[in-house]
C-alpha cells in the first residue's frame, strides 16, 4: 500500500517511527473534551490503535498504533462524531488553558470561554509560523503562559498579557509589554492586533519572539497602542 504521509499528517494523522503506523492528534481547546468525544476516541483506540490514548504536553490527545488501511475507517468514524483534528504547521495552534475561574477557587478569569473564544476565532489560521497561546487563570501560572507566543494571566484587576515566548529547540521567556487590562474586550483585541502584525511583519519560521528581537519591542508596542 503506497502511504502519502504528508496528505495524512495535514489530516492530523502523524506517521510514527514504524512507517505503517500513524498516531492520531485530536483537536479541541482549552484541555476540555466532552465526554461523547472522549467515548469516541477510547472507541478508536480500542478498535484501531493499541487500546492507549496519549495526552501530549498541550493538553491534545493522541491515538498512536493506527495502521495506514485503517485510516479512512478511523476518519469516518472522526466525522460522524464531529470530532475535530489537530492542524500542525505555521498555523494558530490550539489554545491551552488551566481550569480557570469556572471551576478551580484560585481563578482570577474564566479561561475556558475565553480559550473557546480565541481558538473559534483564530485556530487554524495560516501564518509565517506556528503560534501558540496560553491562558491561566491566577499567578500560581499552571498553564506557564510565559512559554507560548502569547500567553494571559488572570491577576486581581483583570489581565496580565505576555508576549513572544517559546520553549523548544529555542527558548525565550514571554514578557509582559502592556499594563494590566481590565476588559476581556480589549485582551482580544491586542490578540488579534499581535496576530496581525505577526503575519504582516514576520519571516518564514521566524516565531514572534524571535520577531520582537528583529524589529523591537518598541514598533509592537505601537501597533498594541
Ligand atoms: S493557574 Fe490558578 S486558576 Fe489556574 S488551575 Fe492553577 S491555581 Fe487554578
Amino acid at each position: 500500500m503506497e502511504i502519502d504521509a504528508a496528505a495524512l499528517k495535514s489530516k492530523g494523522f502523524f506517521q510514527q517511527a514504524q512507517k505503517d503506523k500513524f498516531s492520531l492528534r485530536l483537536c479541541f481547546s482549552g484541555g476540555t473534551i466532552d465526554t461523547d468525544c472522549l467515548r469516541k476516541a477510547v472507541e478508536i483506540a480500542d478498535k484501531y490503535g493499541n487500546e492507549q490514548i496519549h495526552f501530549t504536553t498541550r493538553q491534545q490527545i493522541e491515538i498512536p498504533h493506527i495502521a495506514a488501511e485503517n485510516v479512512e475507517s478511523v476518519q469516518k468514524l472522526l466525522s460522524e462524531s464531529g470530532i475535530k483534528t489537530f492542524i500542525g504547521g505555521p498555523r494558530v495552534r490550539t489554545v491551552v488553558a488551566c481550569m480557570g475561574a469556572a471551576v478551580c477557587k484560585f481563578g482570577q478569569i474564566d479561561t475556558f470561554a475565553l480559550a473557546k473564544e480565541i481558538h473559534d476565532r483564530y485556530f487554524g489560521r495560516e501564518l509565517p509560523a506556528k503560534l501558540k497561546i496560553a491562558l491561566t487563570g491566577c499567578k500560581n501560572n499552571c498553564a506557564k503562559v510565559e512559554a507560548s507566543d502569547i500567553g494571559v494571566r488572570g491577576v486581581k484587576d483583570g489581565y496580565q498579557l505576555y508576549f513572544g515566548g517559546c520553549f523548544g529547540h529555542e527558548t525565550r521567556i514571554g514578557t509582559p509589554i502592556l499594563p494590566v487590562l481590565a476588559e476581556k474586550e480589549k485582551v482580544l483585541d491586542a490578540i488579534d492586533r499581535t496576530i496581525n502584525f505577526f503575519a504582516d511583519n514576520a519571516v518564514k519560521g521566524e516565531r514572534l519572539g524571535r520577531l520582537l528581537d528583529r524589529v523591537g519591542i518598541d514598533q509592537f508596542k505601537k501597533t498594541l497602542e
